[in-house]
């Protein structure tokens, strides 16, 4: 048997335009490739019908068919990473291991134990930069350090990108390195543990019509206005090279976007205690939060009184999406009008996003708080009315996701706004004047 090369699928679920498959099919071994249905994973996940586990399911369905068009396939496992790496050093000689990065705190942890399973049996473990543009200290201040504000921050990344950045990789270039084995069977989604959603997987809107008008219609929910691209960069069904360069060329709005989910993702890298539940300043954990049970609950049902926070709320919970200036209003209702943590909030939008991802959700999410790296001052209290009349002044959205909203079945507001913006002031300054 001669020795092979594996590729580790992760969240980079495509065959075209992947660094670490690309490298892969490019080393001089045969290729195998492997998805690992992690088990560790997959039991944290409460809902059995968690609508992520079929979007992955049915992409894996998808590249096990296009790589059999190859004459090869995908060997796909349920298991730990190091139960299924056990097994298959068994089954074939490997030479090598083939990965990209992932920057979340359990992947660099199960990464580093896998490195050192394969070390000790003499393979090779190789690990590359895919899902973001600028990864880790790539991007430095003059000065050397990692930024913390998004402003210079950006700048400094459009400054350095070139087209060596943004340039494909690619890989269907070289399909005659997959390893050509038989058809391999795929566990059955009840295998896992779970069934299939019937949820709604978002209509991609990246078309360069749509794209050229994010800027002006991005801010309100009522329409259609952003790309409803997160799941894909999520689980790396696009490539994010491949975005960039769109963004590049048509919206320079959309791109600073792109350029956060970069932001969020070196934050998480340089500054780790943020991946371990704390501020990233550390004082605002000095905060006293009321935390009461009930009123989260109304929270995450959409029954607070509030109807742009309501609408918000409900259309998470229907669609596993919220729009970007909702995510706002609603993360700032929950940690300033209920003084309730933003790891109860940050949980919440973990279980029911459809484009979770840890970076950019704890980014977002101490942004509101007041906590982050580069966020609002905390006397800034957004206006749930204020915030309607500016971005949903004919309150389509609201009336879309609250239908009874304007009659006598939709709740009293679950607190008063200037009772709970002078309450917020007042703990938050107790917290930070210590
Ligand atoms: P578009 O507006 O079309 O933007 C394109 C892409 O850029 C997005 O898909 C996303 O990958 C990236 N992006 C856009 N805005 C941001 C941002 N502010 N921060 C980081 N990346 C951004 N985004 C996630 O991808 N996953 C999350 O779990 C997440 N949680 C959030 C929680 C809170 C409290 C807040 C305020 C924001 C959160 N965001 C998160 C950022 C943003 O709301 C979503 O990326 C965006 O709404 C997704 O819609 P879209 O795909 O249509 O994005």
């Amino acid at each position: 048997m001669d020795k092979i090369a594996i590729f580790w699928f992760r969240r980079d679920l495509r065959l075209d335009d992947n660094a670490g498959l690309y490298n892969a099919l490019k080393s001089g071994y045969k290729v195998l490739p492997v998805f690992i249905f992690d088990s560790a994973i997959l039991e944290k996940l409460e809902d059995k019908t968690d609508a992520r586990v079929t979007f992955i399911y049915r992409q894996i369905e998808k590249l096990k068919i296009k790589l059999e068009s190859f004459g090869s396939s995908l060997l796909v496992e349920l298991g730990t990473p190091e139960q299924v790496f056990n097994k298959i050093i068994e089954k074939y000689k490997i030479a090598e291991v083939y990965t990209n990065h992932d920057y979340e705190p359990y992947a660099i942890q199960r990464d580093n134990q896998i490195q050192t399973l394969l070390n000790s049996k003499n393979i090779a473990f190789y690990s590359f930069k895919d899902q973001c543009i600028f990864e880790k200290k790539e991007i430095l201040s003059n000065t050397g350090t990692p930024y913390t504000i998004f402003t210079p921050y950006s700048r400094k990344w459009k400054e350095t990108l070139n087209e060596f950045y943004l340039k494909a990789y690619h890989t269907l270039r070289y399909v005659d390195s997959f390893l050509k084995i038989n058809s391999q069977n795929l566990p059955t989604i009840s295998d896992l543990g779970f069934q299939y959603s019937d949820q709604l997987f978002p209509t991609l809107h990246t078309n360069d019509i749509l794209i050229s008008k994010y800027q002006q219609e991005r801010d309100f929910p009522a329409i259609n206005g952003t790309s409803r691209l997160g799941i894909h960069l999520r689980f790396g069904t696009i490539s994010i090279r491949a975005m960039a360069r769109k963004a590049k060329s048509l919206s320079e709005t959309w791109l600073n976007e792109l350029i956060w989910r970069d932001f969020y993702m070196n934050i998480l890298s340089n500054f780790p205690h943020v991946g371990n539940g704390e501020s990233f300043r550390r004082e605002y954990d000095r905060i006293e939060w009321r935390n009461n049970e009930n009123e989260f609950e109304k929270w995450c049902a959409g029954l607070t009184g509030y109807p742009i926070v309501d609408a918000g709320m409900r259309e998470l919970n229907e669609t596993g999406f919220m729009h970007n200036r909702v995510r706002m209003i609603t993360a700032s209702f929950l940690t300033k009008h209920l003084l309730i943590d933003w790891r109860w909030g940050e949980a919440y939008f973990a279980k029911k996003l459809l484009d979770f991802e840890f970076a950019s959700n704890n980014g977002g999410w101490q942004w509101a708080s007041g906590s982050g790296c580069d966020a609002a001052p905390y006397f800034r209290i957004f206006s749930p009315k204020l915030q309607t009349e500016k971005f949903d002044k004919q309150l389509i959205y609201i009336k879309k996701w609250v239908p009874e909203y304007g009659t006598q079945n939709y709740p009293q507001p679950i607190v008063d706004h200037e009772f709970a913006r002078k309450r917020v002031l007042e703990a938050y300054k107790k917290a930070l004047t210590v």
